[in-house]
């Protein structure tokens, strides 16, 4: 049967790509991500190491792997960290590990990471990088969206808030950028985003054999 005729979808081996979304704290890229992962099965996310305080919402293992700053220092230095930053006076990390194997495999991953992680990356796989930097509508939205999320204390919201402007002056450095007034649009605008970078040509390696196994078909003249 021919790949038209096949009425499943025809499969062409590509690379796993590396969707690394940024942005302030309060500009919605946490419901942006976590939105995906409900909709997108074949995404899976990059749980990070951190040493900050676990939020009360937040479940250890599937927010994040909380440790000590001992603990994070040991796999730093031993090398189990493919990026790691200090962000609002607490270190984060990606555990190297999960990401290789994913990468193998041609799975694909989401990082919710600051700057500084996405540059990392950037320097070490940018082929398989596609970043996004999510915006608020204004800076006073910004805010009150830190205090409707009431899961940090005011001291550490205004941490944030002093921060945030250092971290948007960044957008330059990401391939996409989206202000999010409308979470839905900008939901959507992701989701585009994702699937139109798992058909770019340069990350299917399996069109070479795909086309050469079409034009080998005899035409039914
Ligand atoms: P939060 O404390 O709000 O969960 O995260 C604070 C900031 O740290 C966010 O911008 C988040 O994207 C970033 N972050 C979380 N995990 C990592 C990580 O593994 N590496 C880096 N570089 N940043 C991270």
């Amino acid at each position: 049967m021919s790949p038209a005729q096949s009425s499943t979808p025809t499969k062409i081996a590509r690379r796993g790509l590396m969707l690394v979304l940024s942005s302030p704290s309060g500009a919605g890229k946490s419901t942006i991500a976590g939105n995906l992962l409900r909709d997108d099965h074949s995404l899976e996310i990059s749980v990070s190491v951190t040493t900050r305080a676990k939020r009360p919402s937040e479940i250890a293992g599937k927010h994040y792997h909380f440790i000590t700053v001992p603990q994070f220092e040991r796999m730093r230095d031993s090398g189990d960290l493919l990026e790691w930053a200090e962000v609002h006076g607490n270190f984060y990390g990606t555990p190297r590990e999960p990401v290789e194997s994913a990468m193998a495999e041609g799975r694909d991953m989401l990082f919710d990471i600051d700057w500084q992680g996405a540059l990392q990356l950037q320097d070490k796989m940018k082929a398989d990088i596609v970043s996004i930097f999510v915006l608020p509508p204004t800076m006073t939205e910004l805010q009150s969206r830190l205090h409707r999320r009431a899961e940090d204390s005011e001291e550490v919201i205004r941490t944030r808030l002093l921060n945030s402007r250092a971290e948007i002056e960044r957008w330059r450095e990401y391939d996409y950028v989206i202000v999010n007034d409308d979470l839905d649009e900008a939901f959507r605008n992701v989701s585009c985003i994702v699937n139109a970078e798992r058909v770019r040509r340069d990350r299917r390696y399996g069109l070479f054999d795909f086309v050469n196994g079409l034009l080998t078909e005899e035409p039914n003249l």
